[in-house]
Order: structure tokens, then C-alpha cells, then sequence
């Protein structure tokens, strides 16, 4: 079981896992993965890079909020026992994390590696809180800091898994408490390298690190427990009509996640792929509530558009090869690029007569885009032989996927007609042929008109 940052954001958020834990501890072997307290991770990132630029001040104040927040928890749970066993931990994360501030604010400047050690802090506080609200609610649980088990690359930020360390560390590290009926509540977002040194798995990857787990002792069952019903139709910030769709495929959550849907990161679906193990969204404000499940293949799969999602920060790129350059060389050289530096496209269309290729990033990744396409290209571009690169900024794609679209003919004449009909233009279009998704870009001040429009076409 996995709990978000909102799920773990107050006293009262937490005492309410507890009870799910220990319910579902009488029936099943649980195992806990936690988020940082809600926004944490946010005021952890700032307060570092406030400290990078020489602020003294900014950090301090962060330290306070964040000592209060988490002291707030242990002084409404705990009792005086568990708290003689916390407070001292948490004021050694605390102190880690001034040290690391202070070193930030001297330096100026900030390592990849020492962010990583700093940014998932809030994770190791909660987990130290969640354990000790278990035990002294008479259920046996003991904090466990995922740079124990998880095994990654060294990309600090994102790192990457490296799977069969990663099992057999797991296996072995939680063995003895899980004999002995202790329930591990788990770090998560972090990781860590071969030596030992702290990586995170990107922004909001603690659901990646509950599927880690999950795969690594083959669990029968994840649980993602969060602040919204299920996986639903359409994000319920754009649509609050969108309705939870009971059951999704491996597959379509993939794409719903890497294009947008926040409810579960992108790369969570991979380790339990293979086994086939569910994955359950739940919500823990609601937990009598049905939830969504992931599984292989959905039993009730309707025909056509299943869910809508869209990224609202998304840039068009038009690298022109003119005369001079054929298509494929510059598809390999644009890609060849893009890979080095590992930067996602979140849609490609290209035109093979005009030796023209288009691809979406997200606008973080713009100007190492920009940066390392010119290096690429100095000499082209400096001997006129293409065209200066095309940016078109302010963009968002908008994403209908569903895998039974597949073989039915009109989706997308319907899509692009409801589109067309609320006056929305439409920048780039295209659709993989596994028909699993139809992706467009348009302005981004249109995304949520457009969301709606499909939204209300399809009946969803
Ligand atoms: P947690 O802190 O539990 O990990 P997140 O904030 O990361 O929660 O993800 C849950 C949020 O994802 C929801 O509050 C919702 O606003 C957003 N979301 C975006 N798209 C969808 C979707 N298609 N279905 C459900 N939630 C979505
Ligand atoms: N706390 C981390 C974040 O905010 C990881 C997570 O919540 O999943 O990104
Ligand atoms: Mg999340």
C-alpha cells in the first residue's frame, strides 16, 4: 500500500492511514510505502535553491515550517515513549537538512546528488512518523529507508532501476521483519546507487517505488491510495464531470501517466507489468469507494475513447533539412540527440517531401532542446544548409486514448470534429498505430476547452 502526499499531510490525515493499515493488516501481509507530507518535497527543492543563491533567510524559515509540520504530527499521535524514539530523528533530518542547506548557500551552488539527498528528506520524516503511529497503536512497524533496497543508476533526479539488485537487496533487507510479522513502512521517492549514494526517482515517484517493491516480493496486489476516487475520465481539475472508470490496461495507464494523468507516475506500471500484479487507485478519503483497477486486459471495456489527458506545458519543435539534408539523416541526428541526453518528444510528425520533422517536449526540457540541437547542427546551421530551428511556444497536447479505439473507424473524425466545433485549431496531429492513442497540440490556453469537448462527444 502507497500513500500519497495529501493521504499523509496531517495528524488527522495520518491517524486515518494508520486505521487503513491495521484493518487490512488482520486479513493480508501489508507492506507501507509513504510520500512526504503534502507540498514537503516542494518547500525541501526551494529551500535549496533559495540557499544556492545566498539566501540565508529563505531556508531557515523553510526549517521552521517543516519542524513544525512534522513535530505537529508526533505531538497530537505519539505518546510520550514513541516520541522520546522520534523527536530526536526527526531533529537529525532536520539537522541534515540545514547542513546541506548551509553547505548550498556557501557554495553556491547545488549537486545533482546532494538535491537528492536533500529533496526526499520529507520521505524518511514521514516514514519515521507513520511507524511510530502503528506501534503505538499496537501494531508492529518499523520505518525502512528505500536506499536499503532500491537499487538504481547514478541519474541523480530520475535515476533509473537496475531490477535484479534491486530484488534480491529487498528480498534480503526486509526478510527478517517480515518473518517476524513486522509491517516496513517504506520510504518512498528514494533510492540509491551501487555505493550506496542517495538517488530519487523523479517527481512524484513514490507510486514508482510501491511498484518496485511490489514486483520485488511479488506481492499479490498494489495499492496506490490517493486523494481522488480512481483513474478517471479526464483530470478532475479541467472536467468535474469526469467519472472513475472501474478498470484501465497496463497499457492505457502508461499512456494516461506519461502523458499527464498525475495519478500515477508514468514509469509505476513497469516492474508489475510482467508479473501481472493489480494495481488498485484508491481513495484514502473515500476507502469504501471502488477504485480503479489496472490490470492486463479491463473484463468491461466499452468501444472507443476510454480516458482524455493532455500536458498543458508543451513547446513544437520544426527542424527544416531544406535541400541539403534528407529526412532520415535528420530524424537520426534529432533523435540520436535527444536520446544522449534522455529527453522525452511527446509527439513526432514529420514531412517526408519537404524534409521536415516536428516533435513536442515539454517546456522544462526546451532550452537543453534548443542547446544541444544547435550544437548538433552548428555546421548546418552555420552554412545555411537547413533552416534555423522553429520553436512554437505555449502549446499543450491533448491526448483521447483507449485500446479498444483500435480497428474502430471515425474516433478520430469525431474527436476533431468536437474539437473543431468549439473553434479550436488544431496545430499537429498523430496517432501510433497501435490506435491506443490519438494525440493533438493546440494552444495551450484551449486545453481545457478541447478536453471538454472530446470529454462530452464520447459520452464519458
Ligand atoms: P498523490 O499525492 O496521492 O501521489 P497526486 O497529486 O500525485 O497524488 O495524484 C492525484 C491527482 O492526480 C488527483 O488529485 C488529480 O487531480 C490528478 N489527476 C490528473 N489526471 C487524472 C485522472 N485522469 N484521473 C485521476 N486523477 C487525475
Ligand atoms: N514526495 C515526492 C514528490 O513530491 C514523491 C511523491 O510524492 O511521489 O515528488
Ligand atoms: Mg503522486
Amino acid at each position: 500500500m502507497k500513500f500519497g502526499g495529501t493521504s499523509v499531510g496531517n495528524a488527522e490525515r495520518m491517524q486515518h492511514v494508520a486505521e487503513i493499515v491495521a484493518g487490512h493488516a488482520q486479513q493480508a501481509e501489508v507492506l507501507v510505502v509513504v510520500s512526504a507530507m503534502g507540498g514537503v518535497t516542494d518547500i525541501l527543492i526551494r529551500a535549496a535553491n533559495e540557499a544556492s543563491k545566498g539566501d540565508r533567510e529563505h531556508w531557515k524559515n523553510a526549517r521552521q515550517e517543516l519542524a513544525r509540520r512534522h513535530r505537529e504530527v508526533a505531538d497530537q499521535l505519539l505518546p510520550a515513549t514513541e516520541q522520546a524514539t522520534v523527536l530526536p530523528r526527526l531533529a537529525e533530518r532536520m539537522s541534515d537538512f540545514e547542513n546541506l542547506c548551509s553547505g548550498f548557500s556557501l557554495v553556491r551552488e547545488i549537486t545533482p546528488r546532494a538535491m537528492d539527498t536533500l529533496s526526499s528528506l520529507g520521505e524518511v520524516m514521514s516514514a519515521t512518523l507513520m511507524a511510530s503511529i502503528l506501534r503505538s497503536q499496537g501494531v508492529a512497524a518499523e520505518a525502512v529507508d528505500a536506499t536499503e533496497l532500491i537499487v538504481t543508476d547514478d541519474h541523480y533526479g530520475n535515476a533509473t532501476l537496475l531490477l535484479e539488485e534491486t530484488t534480491a537487496k529487498t528480498r534480503q533487507q526486509l526478510a527478517s521483519l517480515r518473518q517476524r510479522g513486522v509491517i516496513p513502512v517504506i520510504t518512498g521517492f528514494r533510492a540509491a546507487t551501487q555505493d550506496g549514494y542517495c538517488t530519487t526517482l523523479g517527481r512524484g515517484g513514490s507510486d514508482y517505488s510501491a511498484t518496485i517493491i511490489a514486483a520485488a516480493v511479488n506481492a499479490d496486489e498494489v495499492w496506490i491510495w490517493t486523494d481522488v476516487d480512481g483513474v478517471m475520465t479526464a483530470d478532475p481539475r479541467l472536467v468535474p464531470q469526469a467519472r472513475i472508470i472501474p478498470e484501465v490496461s497496463y497499457r492505457e495507464a502508461i499512456e494516461l501517466s506519461f502523458f499527464g494523468a498525475k495519478v500515477l507516475h508514468p514509469k509505476s506500471i513497469m516492474p508489475v507489468m510482467k508479473k501481472q500484479i493489480p494495481v488498485w487507485i484508491k481513495n484514502s478519503f473515500n476507502p469504501a469507494g471502488m477504485g480503479t483497477r489496472i490490470v492486463v486486459a479491463p473484463v468491461k471495456a466499452a468501444p472507443g475513447v476510454k480516458a482524455i489527458t493532455s500536458v498543458s506545458k508543451a513547446s513544437l519543435i520544426t527542424v527544416n533539412g531544406k535541400d541539403a539534408l534528407g529526412l532520415t539523416q535528420l530524424v537520426a541526428k534529432v533523435f540520436g540527440t535527444l536520446s544522449l541526453e534522455e529527453i522525452p518528444t511527446l509527439m513526432v510528425t514529420q514531412s517526408s517531401a519537404d524534409n521536415v520533422l516536428c516533435f513536442a517536449v515539454h517546456d522544462a526540457d526546451l532550452p537543453r532542446v534548443k542547446a544541444r540541437l544547435e550544437k548538433a547542427f552548428e555546421l548546418e546551421l552555420l552554412h545555411e544548409y537547413m533552416a534555423a530551428l522553429e520553436v512554437m511556444p505555449h502549446l499543450a497536447i491533448v491526448v483521447a486514448v483507449g485500446e479498444n479505439m483500435k480497428g474502430t473507424p471515425g474516433i478520430a473524425g469525431r474527436a476533431f470534429g468536437a474539437v473543431g466545433r468549439q473553434g479550436i485549431n488544431i496545430i499537429a496531429i498523430a496517432q501510433g498505430s497501435s490506435e491506443l492513442s490519438i494525440s493533438f497540440a493546440v494552444q495551450a490556453p484551449e486545453v481545457k476547452e478541447a478536453v471538454k469537448a472530446i470529454h462530452e462527444e464520447f459520452h464519458l
